[in-house]
């Protein structure tokens, strides 16, 4: 793509006069990351997201990381340490990106789900504490169904077969033995934040970022 090197060179005003012909490196561009030129298993690894006022938002592929930082749509904060090579061209890799532009975040991202709601309460049934696999765990609706209670966030836990079983219809007051680990919530940043600082909690790079809500007001504008 001759055109795209001329054009990338004129930008930066640099000529690379030194090394002329196949041996010269040109700028890795969105396209190229598109294409799959770098195929190295780093490609996969999780990158940090920032909104343009430094707060995490999100956890993507180092693929996609490169892409947006390519399309000039982000920019690395951190990087990995690793440079990928493919032919005349190299990258480094990024560990932590920001977003150029401050992205509004909705309060609640994510939808009312069996899956999310075993996320957010991390594969525990919420009455005794037994961590278990997917499979091996229910859905419990705190104010049973059959007395009114609706399947929403603040009325459904992740539970196992046995607490689901000992509670039946029940309501908890009626329950001395059994009550909720915490209340539950609806799955908001808060909570995919604190996802994203277990995930980071072995990169050092990412943890003075994923400290950030000290400063920010959990609820909602009214
Ligand atoms: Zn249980």
């Amino acid at each position: 793509m001759q055109s795209g090197k001329m054009r990338k060179q004129g930008l930066s005003g640099k000529r690379h006069t030194g090394h002329a012909g196949s041996h010269a490196q040109r700028p890795v561009t969105e396209l190229d990351v598109r294409a799959g030129v770098f195929r190295q298993p780093v490609m996969q690894t999780p990158v940090l997201v920032l909104n343009a006022s430094y707060e995490p938002i999100n956890i993507c592929g180092a693929r996609r990381a490169l892409v947006l930082v390519l399309k000039g749509v982000a920019r690395t904060e951190e990087e990995q340490g690793q440079i990928l090579h493919a032919a005349r061209m190299r990258v480094a890799m990024p560990s932590v990106i920001r977003l150029l532009e401050y992205r509004r975040i909705p309060h609640q991202t994510r939808a009312l789900s069996r899956k999310n709601i075993l996320l957010r309460d991390r594969n525990s049934c919420q009455y005794c504490s037994v961590v278990l696999t997917a499979g091996e765990l229910t859905l419990d609706h705190v104010v049973p169904r059959s007395r009114g209670g609706l399947s929403t966030w603040e009325n459904l836990v992740a539970c196992c077969h046995n607490c689901n079983r000992r509670k039946g219809n029940q309501m908890l007051h009626e329950l001395t033995e059994m009550r909720l680990l915490r209340e539950p919530r609806p799955f908001s940043l808060h909570t995919s934040r604190h996802i994203m600082r277990m995930i980071g909690s072995a990169d050092a790079a990412w943890r003075k970022y994923l400290y950030f809500e000290a400063t920010e007001t959990e609820e909602p504008a009214a």
